[in-house]
């Protein structure tokens, strides 16, 4: 499965976390980011990140729009929900696509173990027959 990771500034390190939490699960599945995020996973974890630019370059509308060619099969977008514009857009953004082709996304750390775990128990192989690209492991971008 292709699996995107987005968090903002303050729950980084919770995704850092995660990531070395579930290392396991995540390390049998392709792994996308956007930038600051996916260079701290890769250096913590050792996992293999393919990275887009930055959130403020645009990284989470990269991301987007692998979710609206359904490239990507769950989204895990730790948000801080103490922060408001200008991150908030972006937010709903990816929300609105994720809810317009059916992916599963998380924008906290108990929906993204719930996926996580989930996904290892072949919840989403649903997504293979949507999604037939997942059959091979290969890079996104
Ligand atoms: P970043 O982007 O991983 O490059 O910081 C995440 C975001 O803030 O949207």
């Amino acid at each position: 499965m292709n699996i995107a990771l987005i968090a903002h500034d303050k729950k980084k390190e919770l995704m850092v976390q995660f990531c070395m939490a579930y290392c396991g699960i995540l390390s049998k599945h392709n792994l996308c980011a956007t930038g600051t995020t996916g260079k701290l996973i890769a250096e913590a974890t050792g996992l293999a990140v393919d990275r887009f630019l930055s959130g403020k370059q645009g990284g989470d509308q990269q991301i987007g729009a692998r979710v609206a060619y359904n490239e990507i099969d769950m989204v895990i977008f730790l948000r801080d929900p103490m922060t408001e514009l200008p991150i908030e857009p972006d937010v709903a953004a990816m929300l609105r696509l994720c809810d317009l082709h059916n992916i599963p996304i998380a924008t906290n750390i108990a929906t993204a173990e719930l996926l996580i775990l989930g996904l290892d128990n072949g919840y989403l192989s649903w997504r293979d027959v949507v999604n037939p690209k997942n059959s091979k492991k290969g890079r996104i971008i």
